[in-house]
């Protein structure tokens, strides 16, 4: 600990990784059949036999009223209704003044609801607040959460108006979420090149990667970046995962892994800085 406290204070810059980890320590999990799921999605549950939420997200409902019940009382939940816990307050305190960039696959704009600058984090897979042509006709990408508020409002027995349900606007086919499970998705091109800025600027400084709940496999993020790692001159590569630290070979000399509770770490790694 003292040793990452070390690599943390006097780093020039911070990139925070995060995945799935992290919304799970959140409370915000998309993979168990738990209370909070049940809570929530009972008679999804009953309807359709999905056992989690990401059965619940990839289901093919037959209605887009169905479709988008799903998502909005998802959204309301987890999004309108989250409030930051604190793992975000101790990683805004690790932060501190040091310049930052986020880089996530989450989607529940958590990180921007705590206080970080929506314009240093990169949602590589989308988000939960934003939609799209269905089709991509065209690469507009639109704001839901009024539209999401309306028909959390108005949902009924799984199923919102038939007239809350948004169209393209230039095709009149089907909106969805900009969210990664489908070939169409628009990617965020303006926050990619902010990343890409960030990385070039760091790329030669003192750069920690901080880490958050990446499962070992992930290519998404967390191979680029141990890539990144073994590349950078004074780059710094800090894991924290619960029962699933690794450390490519070629890095392990800059690396370390913190295997625990990431509520319990970032508040032991938070007030050994302080
Ligand atoms: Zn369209």
């Amino acid at each position: 600990m003292r040793e990452i406290q070390n690599k943390i204070e006097n780093a020039d810059a911070i990139l925070i990784a995060a995945s799935n980890g992290l919304s799970i320590s959140e409370g915000y999990h998309l993979f168990a059949d738990n209370p909070a799921f049940r809570e929530l999605f009972s008679d999804f549950r009953t309807k359709y036999g999905i056992r989690c939420i990401i059965q619940g997200m990839t289901y093919p409902y037959k209605t887009e009223e169905e479709t988008w019940a799903f998502w909005s009382r998802l959204i309301t939940r987890y999004v309108h209704s989250y409030t930051p816990t604190c793992q975000m307050k101790e990683l805004k305190k690790i932060v501190g003044k040091k310049p930052y960039f986020i880089i996530t696959s989450n989607a529940e704009t958590h990180f921007e609801i705590a206080g970080f600058d929506s314009k240093k984090i990169y949602e590589i897979e989308g988000t939960l607040i934003e939609m799209q042509c269905a089709k991509a006709c065209h690469k507009t990408i639109y704001p839901v959460t009024e539209m999401i508020e309306k028909m959390a409002a108005a949902e009924k027995d799984g199923l919102v108006p038939s007239e809350l349900v948004p169209r393209c606007p230039i095709c009149g086919g089907s909106m969805q979420l900009r969210y990664g499970f489908s070939p169409s998705f628009i990617q965020d091109e303006d926050a990619s090149e902010r990343y890409m800025t960030f990385i070039d600027q760091y790329y030669n400084q003192k750069l920690v990667i901080l880490e958050l709940g990446i499962g070992a496999g992930n290519r998404l993020i967390k191979e680029p970046l141990m890539k990144l790692a073994a590349s950078g001159r004074d780059i710094t590569y800090i894991t924290i995962n619960k029962g699933e630290i690794y450390i490519a070979g070629n890095i392990k000399d800059k690396s370390f892994g913190l295997d625990g509770d990431l509520t319990d770490i970032l508040a032991e790694l938070s007030s050994a800085l302080s």
